[in-house]
């Protein structure tokens, strides 16, 4: 039987980097159940990504993959028009991401540094073992069984691995996202993010590699208007008709190209995010409202901090995965605290259940609801 230090569920950004931290020295599955990554909405990475991709010795090539450069965000919320201009970030610039180029290329540097991928497959059951576990997997060839001595699952929002192990993921809100993507035919490219806050939600824009742009509204799944712009027509007329980002639209010349497409985007934890010789990364065990835009930092850091601790835990630290948690709950602290202010900030709307529902019961508070 195939016998690995380390499986690990899911190849996106923090799978990918678990496993490229780790490849060097354990021996690292890394199962996705796609054969290549998707082009998906989540591009934007802030200036402090740097670090860690020079820490891990990824920034040369990072730079060599053509994404677009972020120099600011730009913001229309609480009636208040605020700039963040990045040339005073002492990380640079941030970027904007062919998101899909950017998870291949992740996944190459996992292989190149010994890491065996494994597409298109998942996990069926997973059972505990003396020193470690057994794991039936579903692969093209087949069912397939092996063993490992640690887990992570980096599945996303999906928390595929640790639900089988008895987890149980809790989702603070009912946001979604509703997105559109579209040329920009203005050769003067904006390289700015753009937000603004709406009524009933906010809307996000933001020019891509390739002359490309991303048009996104962000409302709860439950408000009637979550329906109502699930065409790209409403969602454009809408649009045009939001004074700052039409304006962002026009100026950037965009046009519409593409199927509209929609996602769940609310915040979410998972109790635990780690037990004895398992534990989750990225979304899987946290999952960032877009607004923070720091859902891919968190992969990428908890992703390396996820291989520290398994390779802590392999060399027979028992106190491994315990400091795992407590850094993660040091994360959902800090994070949840700044979600509550930014969405306070916004008062224009008292009678929205939008607003109402983050501004009176904040998005921690608000009933944990099972996924
Ligand atoms: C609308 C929206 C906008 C966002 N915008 C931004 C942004 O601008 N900036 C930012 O930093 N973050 C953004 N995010 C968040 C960001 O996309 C995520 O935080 C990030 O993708 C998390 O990476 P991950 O590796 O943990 O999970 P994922 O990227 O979801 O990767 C999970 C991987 O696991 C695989 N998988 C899932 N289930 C299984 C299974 N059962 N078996 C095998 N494989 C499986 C998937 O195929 C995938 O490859 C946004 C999120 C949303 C919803």
């Amino acid at each position: 039987m195939l016998r690995n230090d380390v499986v690990i569920l899911g190849a996106g950004p923090a799978g990918a980097i678990a496993a490229l931290n780790l490849a060097a020295s354990r021996q690292v599955l890394l199962v996705d159940r796609r054969v290549a990554p998707i082009q998906r909405i989540g591009e934007s990475l802030p200036p402090a990504a740097r670090r860690l991709l020079v820490d891990m010795g990824l920034w040369d090539a990072f730079l060599g993959q053509g994404h677009a450069m972020c120099h600011g965000n730009c913001s229309l919320w609480s009636g208040i028009a605020a700039e963040r201009n990045f040339l005073t970030d002492p990380d640079g610039q941030g970027w904007h991401l062919d998101r899909a180029r950017f998870e291949s290329w992740l996944r190459g540097e996992a292989v190149n540094r010994g890491a065996a991928l494994l597409t298109a497959g998942t996990v069926l059951s997973v059972t505990a073992i003396d020193e470690g576990w057994q794991l039936s997997l579903d692969t093209p060839a087949g069912k397939c069984a092996l063993q490992a001595r640690t887990l992570i699952d980096a599945s996303g929002r999906a928390a595929t691995l640790a639900r089988i192990l008895g987890a149980r993921r809790r989702r603070h809100d009912k946001l979604v996202c509703v997105w559109l993507y579209g040329s920009d035919q203005n050769t003067l490219r904006d390289s700015r993010s753009y937000v603004e806050a709406a009524e009933h939600g906010w809307w996000y824009t933001a020019s891509l590699p390739e002359q490309r742009r991303v048009l996104a509204f962000h409302t709860d799944s439950d408000l009637p208007v979550a329906r109502a712009l699930r065409s790209p027509g409403s969602l454009l007329e809408v649009a045009m008709n939001v004074t700052g980002l039409a304006a962002q639209l026009k100026s950037a010349g965009f046009v519409a190209d593409a199927e509209i497409a929609f996602t769940a985007a609310h915040s979410a934890t998972l109790e635990p995010v780690a037990g004895d010789r398992w534990c989750a990364a990225g979304d899987a065990a946290i999952s960032f409202d877009p607004l923070s835009s720091q859902g891919l930092f968190n992969a990428m850091y908890t992703g390396l901090a996820a291989a520290e601790a398994c390779d802590r835990r392999l060399s027979g630290d028992v106190a491994a995965f315990d400091e795992y948690i407590r850094g993660l709950r040091r994360i959902e602290t800090a994070y949840f605290g700044h979600l509550d202010f930014w969405y306070g900030q916004e008062t224009r709307w008292q009678e929205s259940a939008f607003w109402h529902r983050r501004q009176h019961a904040g998005t921690n508070a608000s009933v944990a609801l099972a996924n």
